[in-house]
């Protein structure tokens, strides 16, 4: 693929992250938008230049570089399915995978690029290193982990929530409790709680416009553009890359 002229299908592109994506997508240099894949097939207004495509047409899309796929978990199978028939990249950041979906990314990654991230914030790539030092630090303090969202969010605990418990996991061998909020409009919030005797340390991370998240996975896109088959992980390549 050429980085300088990078060709994109969107997966899911009548979401909320979706139209996201494809209303920022324009403002990137060296990336298009070559075709979108939505429920009904209908123009979209964010980008009413690119083609859209019903789901049952998703072998007819052209061919790609990547594909960008904010979607769900019952449509994502078939985003993956259409990367592999074109040897095209994934970006995904569809949550509430399932261990066997997990497994179908390995599995991908032998053949082409692939990132999933269940959160593409700069700030949350960085909260998972903090939390994974305050957990090595405090092994013996409870751990507990406060998701909020919006009330249209489909999965709890939030994919964020889960990954950011592994990196508890990964300090100090046990996981954290969870609790999930769903209320209003938030976009999405993670408090990481350490809580000991007579003090407490509070990690938190506040998300107040989903543009963010869209912006990642398109910068995300440019720098997987450089890279070979394999699975790639968000925050490291935001850090490798500078
Ligand atoms: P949404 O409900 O607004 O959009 C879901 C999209 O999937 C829609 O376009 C819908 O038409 C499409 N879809 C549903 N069923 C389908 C099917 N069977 N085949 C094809 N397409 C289908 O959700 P959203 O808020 O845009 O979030 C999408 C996903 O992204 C969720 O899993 C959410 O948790 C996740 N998310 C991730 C990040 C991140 O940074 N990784 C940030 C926000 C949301």
């Amino acid at each position: 693929m050429n980085p300088d002229d990078l060709k994109i299908l969107v997966h899911g592109a009548s979401g909320r992250m979706g139209r996201a994506v494809l209303r920022l997508a324009g403002e990137r240099p060296g990336l298009r938008v070559v075709a979108a894949v939505s429920r009904s097939g209908e123009i979209l207004p964010e980008a009413p230049e690119v083609p859209v495509l019903p789901v049952a047409r998703l072998a007819e899309a052209p061919a790609c570089d990547l594909v960008i796929d904010f979607s769900l978990p019952e449509a994502f199978d078939a985003a993956l399915a259409a990367c592999l028939a074109r040897g095209a990249g994934l970006v995904s950041g569809t949550t509430g995978l399932s261990e066997r979906q997990h497994a179908a990314l390995d599995a991908a990654a032998l053949q082409v690029p692939v990132l999933w991230a269940a959160n593409f914030s700069a700030g949350v790539a960085v909260l998972h290193a903090l939390v994974r030092q305050a957990a090595a630090a405090l092994p013996s303090w409870d751990a507990d982990i406060v998701e909020s969202h919006h009330v249209h969010k489909k999965d709890a605990p939030s994919g964020t929530a889960l990954t950011l418990g592994e990196a508890v996991v990964a300090g100090r061998g046990r996981a954290p409790h969870y609790a999930s909020l769903r209320a209003g409009d938030i976009v999405g919030e993670h408090l990481v709680q350490f809580t000991g005797q007579g003090e407490r340390l509070e990690l938190v991370h506040r998300a107040t416009n989903r543009e963010i998240f869209a912006r990642g996975a398109l910068e995300a896109a440019s720098r997987l553009a450089r890279r070979g088959p394999g699975r790639y992980d968000f925050g490291q390549l935001l850090l490798a890359d500078g």
